[in-house]
């Protein structure tokens, strides 16, 4: 019964959104225009249950039925019930203003604020990694583990407004076939790198607090030097979390943006197999143990190891052996805090339309349900794909290659 179903979104809304019990009655009546419901439900509802919730699902779940019953598609009654969150949750500059003075004092609790009311606003939801397929550990220590859901991507089609999925304009956006519901998306602005951008956390299955950092303006973009300076800008605001970028594949979005989460992803932890380089300032670069051609540039001084990450990136931009097309030549970049060193891991790759994007060169490989074979097969179909992003192979002629590169980018394009 959807007047019963209104009423228990308010009683929820009042225990876990911040909502006043004083706008109980004004939204109760907003939501019973929008659902064109004559009657208010009489009976009781179980206050205590709806205080207990950890979650909004059984909430949206009852929503959810009472619409398809009436016989309005999922898709429309999903629209709905983002709706109905969306109007009870606190408004855009209520979760900034929160936002705001919990990072004065400590970051995390401002994360975790934010996460808290996404959560509750059936925006975010967090993962149970009942999806994961299996894992595999390859010989040179790299795991990948791979996840069953990769989400049906739905081409985005602009009429102009808003210019893509990532703008801020999504903001309170009903939604419709084309574009999805801004209702319950409550993203807040921080500074990076002396820039405007928002950050919002987004469900996918692949790790936890799973975020998006996206530029106020809607700007096309590629991997530099100010890439890196904004990766360990991040890292250093919000200590807890990683932060990736992958701006050059091809198709990407046209809007920039970074993003990461809280567990380290399987390419943080692969260990070094030589150090190749450090600068006078203590910044060292190592070549990784892994399947990509990546290499870990650690130290505490960030002005210094993004002059360094930049020496590599021109020198890799511009490497022609004659064999691969320089044109195509990408890096995909992560960057963490761990204690007092940062760490900025830079991925090679001689493809921008490579499968390969920030998920997969860190390890971690998403298949929809529909080309599920067995698991051998998927693995297989992986190492290829990671093959054929791999900059310099795995015998001692590229090996040395990829020495000397690294070498001869920093002797070069860095004041050693
Ligand atoms: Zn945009």
């Amino acid at each position: 019964m959807i007047e019963k179903s209104i009423k228990e979104l308010i009683a929820y809304a009042v225990k876990h959104l911040y909502l006043s019990s004083e706008d109980k009655v004004f939204f109760e009546n907003v939501l019973r225009h929008h659902f064109d419901v004559e009657n208010t439900y009489d009976g009781e509802i179980d206050d205590l249950s709806i205080e207990n919730l950890g979650s909004p699902e059984e909430i949206a779940k009852s929503l959810l039925d009472d619409l398809m019953s009436e016989g309005k598609s999922e898709e429309e009654a999903k629209r709905h019930i983002s709706f109905a969150f969306g109007i009870v949750s606190p408004r855009p500059s209520q979760v900034i203003t929160g936002f705001e003075s919990l990072r004065k004092k400590d970051s995390e609790v401002a994360l975790m604020f934010l996460k808290q009311i996404e959560t509750f606003a059936n925006y975010f939801k967090e993962i149970e990694y009942d999806d994961i397929l299996f894992e595999e550990t390859l010989d040179n220590g790299m795991t990948l583990m791979f996840f069953g859901n990769a989400k049906e991507e739905k081409e985005a089609i602009s009429n102009g407004y808003p210019k893509c999925p990532l703008c801020y304009e999504n903001i309170g956006l009903y939604g419709d076939d084309n574009h999805e519901s801004g209702m319950t998306l409550r993203s807040v602005p921080i500074i990076v790198a002396d820039e405007k951008w928002y950050l919002k956390f987004v469900s996918n299955p692949y790790f936890n607090d799973h975020f998006i950092c996206f530029k106020d303006e809607h700007v096309t973009y590629q991997t530099d030097k100010m890439t890196f300076h904004r990766l360990l800008d991040f890292v250093t605001r919000f200590q807890s979390l990683f932060a990736g970028s992958d701006s050059e594949r091809v198709p990407g979005s046209e809007h920039e943006y970074i993003e990461g989460g809280s567990e380290p992803l399987p390419i943080f932890s692969s260990k070094d197999k030589e150090v190749l380089f450090e600068s006078e300032r203590g910044t060292r670069v190592s070549k990784l143990n892994y399947h990509l051609s990546a290499l870990r540039i650690k130290g505490t001084e960030k002005e210094d190891m993004m002059n360094v990450g930049d020496a590599i990136l021109k020198a890799w931009k511009g490497y022609d052996n004659g064999v691969i097309d320089p044109k195509n030549n990408r890096v995909i970049s992560y960057a963490r805090k761990v204690d007092y060193e940062y760490e900025l891991l830079l991925v090679l790759c001689p493809s921008k339309e490579s499968e390969v994007g920030l998920l997969e060169a860190a390890g971690l490989f998403a298949f929809s349900r529909r080309e599920m074979s067995n698991n051998e097969d998927l693995k297989q179909k992986a190492l290829k794909s990671l093959e054929e992003a791999t900059a310099f192979k795995n015998n001692d002629e590229e090996q040395e290659a990829f020495d000397s590169f690294v070498l001869g980018a920093l002797t070069k394009g860095h004041a050693a």
